[in-house]
């Protein structure tokens, strides 16, 4: 995933809104890559270019095929059933009708909700809404999974579940990460690499690498100094710098 000298604009000409100025961010295949700032400093707006959904006014964005994608709320459709919601995603990438059941049950394996595919998704937990998404992002084996705060509207400890959750998928899905955020406790935790961005217009500031390896046990981590010192570092770098 590559992107140079990426600005991009909302509104047109003198009302235009420059959202996000001049980034150039490249992510290598397998690489969990953070972006974290302040809300307003154009996180989701990156995100959306990389997705496909907004235009870069200026700069190159080259992305490898298939990507998933993850938002704050689960956005699953209420009159489907947990499987249904995910059987839609592989019907929409042409998966054939008698693979999407046994294919349905391993998604929803992987994210910890065997057994539930029947289930009405307004049943479910918050936190197990989100695992739905999830496994529907990951339904189509995707190159590049993209999250936008996936975790922000949950409470503390299914926050720190999904997380330690996510941490080992990705890293066994073998998918390039980019996970949008504005805790340092979370980017720490999760990225092989943080991007520190500010607003006004949004840019990144910062670049701050984890040193630790992926397979790192997260209670443990949570725990050290190691750990406290670089969410530390992530937590200064954005308060030096404007929000919105
Ligand atoms: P973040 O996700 O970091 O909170 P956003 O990417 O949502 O930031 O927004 C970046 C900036 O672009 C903000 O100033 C926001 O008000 C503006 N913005 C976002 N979406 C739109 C839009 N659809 N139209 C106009 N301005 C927008
Ligand atoms: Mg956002």
């Amino acid at each position: 995933m590559e992107l140079e000298s990426v600005s991009v604009r909302y509104g047109r000409a003198k009302a235009a809104v420059t959202a996000v100025e001049d980034v150039s961010l490249t992510v290598e295949p397998g690489e969990f890559a953070v972006l974290m700032g302040p809300s307003g400093c154009g996180k989701t707006t990156l995100l959306r270019v990389v997705a496909g959904f907004e235009r870069a006014a200026e700069g190159t964005v080259r992305v490898g095929r298939a990507t998933g994608i993850v938002f704050q709320q689960p956005r699953l459709f209420p009159w489907r059933t947990v499987g249904g919601n995910i059987a839609f995603a592989l019907a929409r990438h042409g998966v054939p009708r008698a693979e999407r059941a046994p294919r349905v049950e391993e998604l929803l394996e992987r994210v910890g909700l065997g057994g539930t595919a029947r289930r009405r998704t307004w049943e479910l937990s918050g936190g197990q809404q989100q695992r739905v998404a999830i496994a529907r992002a990951l339904a189509t084996d995707p190159q590049i999974l993209l999250m936008d705060e996936p975790f922000a509207a949950l409470d503390a400890i299914t926050r720190e579940r999904l997380q330690e959750e996510v941490r080992v998928l990705a890293a066994s899905s073998g998918a390039t990460v980019l996970f949008v955020t504005h805790s340092a406790e979370e980017a720490a935790l999760l990225g092989t690499r943080v991007l520190v961005m500010a607003a006004g217009p949004g840019r990144i500031v910062a670049e701050v690498p984890v040193p630790w390896g992926r397979d790192a046990d997260p209670a443990e981590l949570r725990g050290s100094a190691e750990f406290a010192a670089v969410r530390a570092e992530l937590a200064g770098v954005m308060r030096a710098e404007p929000g919105r």
